[in-house]
């Protein structure tokens, strides 16, 4: 039971997960996530198979408060707008934002996932424990039940 309020669980290591840890980690909060999958970046299956998506300022903003956004972005393609095919063929194209490199950025989910886990696990306040899946929790109470 967890009734010590510097002490935080967080469920699943996906991209909201982790952030959230970094966040309250950097807060000086204990953290303990918990992910019900193996870790990402040592399961052979899981490594390749990801979908990029696309950062927007928002995501850079969340990225910045936790110190990311320069990493992130180093390894990410900036895409500065989308490109129209008309019906004659002609060609448009139109910019995502008139302010240069406030586009949006590619980068693979997983390699963005693999940042922010390593991140949250730099600080020595939060523990990240794969192969953890919640089955219970009673928020009220705030007790959990998490099967190996
Ligand atoms: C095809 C596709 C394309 C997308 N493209 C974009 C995009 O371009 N830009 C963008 O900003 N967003 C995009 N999104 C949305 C984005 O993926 C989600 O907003 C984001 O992944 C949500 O993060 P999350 O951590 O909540 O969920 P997830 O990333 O799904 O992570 C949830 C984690 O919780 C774990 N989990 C689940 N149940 C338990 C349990 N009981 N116990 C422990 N762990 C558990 C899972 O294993 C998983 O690791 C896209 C989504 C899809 C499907």
């Amino acid at each position: 039971m967890y009734q010590d309020r510097r002490k935080v669980i967080v469920i699943g290591g996906g991209l909201v997960g982790s952030l959230c840890a970094c966040f309250m980690g950097q807060k000086g909060y204990h953290v303990v996530l918990y992910e019900k999958r193996s870790d990402l970046r040592k399961d052979s299956y899981m490594r390749g198979r990801s979908i990029n998506l696309a950062i927007s300022h928002r995501g850079r903003v969340a990225l910045r408060s936790v110190g990311l956004e320069e990493t992130v972005l180093g390894s990410a393609i900036p895409m500065q707008g989308r490109l129209l095919h008309g019906k004659t063929g002609a060609l448009q194209s139109m910019p995502y934002d008139p302010v240069f490199n406030n586009c949006i950025y590619s980068i693979g989910r997983n390699s963005l996932n693999e940042v922010l886990l390593n991140a949250a696990e730099n600080y020595d306040n939060v523990k990240v424990k794969f192969d953890h899946k919640l089955v219970n929790a009673d928020i009220r109470r705030g007790v959990i039940r998490v099967q190996k």
